[in-house]
């Protein structure tokens, strides 16, 4: 169908044409695919972000997004779609050929500055900048591979990119575990938030490099408990994607502090994983 691209009024510097919008879940997920027209240098790190604007009668809104993906000139992102939430409703109603306004790329890299084991807590979307950098891990040769993402998601609905984690994974720099805090009763996966399923698994911790991303309760519960262990918190990377000024419940860190081994109560020096629970990767019932 011949359709004229709409342009989109912004305030922002930069322009990229939408490729493709991809719902890849009924829960409200996805994939937004861009190629940058201007002429500046594009070259993003793991973990940084762009971001797109709305320019309206009575407000302005900008909002970032986590890179999913780069090639050359063309990157990707992972939109959750939130009710009422005027930036997300906009991008995933784009269409092929429609020009936006964005700025960036920005942000802090994930890419560690010494090598050292990795595991990131991410919920929904938060996933989205694991995998760019377990894409960019193929390249640094000193890595200490792979990168461990606990993926905390609701449903199995929430379930997506499972061909670029497999990828990932057979390519040795990623592995993906899923724990649901809604599970059927015939999944087999960890069930509940991670901040409950994933502590006990970790039992040395000291030397790792931790990612927590998304939403901002885990974000901040999880960095608070693993202060608590001892862990440096120049190792831990924080990127809250909302409920940003969540102040942890003392005793809720607590308890997730208790759930972590002895071993890592105790900071020894590497990071194992407990055998036998959490091994299967993107289990589906
Ligand atoms: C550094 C950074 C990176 C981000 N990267 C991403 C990304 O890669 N993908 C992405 O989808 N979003 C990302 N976000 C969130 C994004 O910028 C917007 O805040 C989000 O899309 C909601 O914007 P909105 O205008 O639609 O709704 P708003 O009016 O801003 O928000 C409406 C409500 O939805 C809540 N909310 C926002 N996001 C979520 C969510 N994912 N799940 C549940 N509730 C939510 C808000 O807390 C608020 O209560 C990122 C945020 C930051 C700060």
């Amino acid at each position: 169908m011949n359709r004229r691209a709409r342009r989109h009024p912004s305030e922002l510097p930069r322009r990229a044409r939408v490729v493709s919008v991809t719902q890849l879940t009924s829960t409200g997920t996805y994939r937004i695919r861009f190629t940058v027209l201007d002429d500046d240098p594009f070259d993003p790190l793991p973990g940084q972000f762009v971001a797109f604007d709305l320019v309206g009668h009575h407000e302005y809104r900008r909002s970032p997004y986590c890179l999913l993906g780069v090639e050359g000139r063309t990157f990707e992102i992972l939109v959750r779609r939130v009710p009422q939430g005027p930036i997300s409703q906009f991008l995933v109603g784009l269409r092929p050929d429609d020009e936006v306004g964005f700025r960036g790329p920005t942000g802090r890299s994930m890419i560690p500055r010494r090598p050292g084991p990795m595991v990131a807590f991410a919920t929904g979307v938060g996933i989205s900048p694991c995998l760019f950098l377990a894409e960019s891990l193929a390249s640094l040769p000193d890595a200490r591979l792979p990168l461990r993402v606990f993926w905390g998601l609701r449903l199995p609905d929430d379930l997506c990119l499972e061909e670029e984690i497999a990828r990932l994974e057979a390519r040795g720099t990623l592995r993906v575990t899923v724990s649901l805090s809604r599970p059927p009763s015939d999944w087999h996966g960890l069930r509940g938030r991670i901040t409950e399923t994933v502590p006990p698994l970790l039992s040395e911790v000291a030397d790792t490099w931790f990612y927590l991303v998304s939403n901002g309760r885990m974000v901040a519960e999880m960095r608070a408990a693993l202060e608590e262990i001892g862990v440096d918190r120049n190792r831990i990377y924080c990127e809250s994607f909302f409920d940003h000024r969540h102040r942890p419940d003392p005793d809720t860190v607590a308890e997730i502090v208790a759930r972590f081994p002895p071993a890592a109560r105790t900071g020894l020096a590497t990071l194992s994983l407990l055998t036998g629970r959490g091994r299967d990767l993107l289990s589906r019932p």
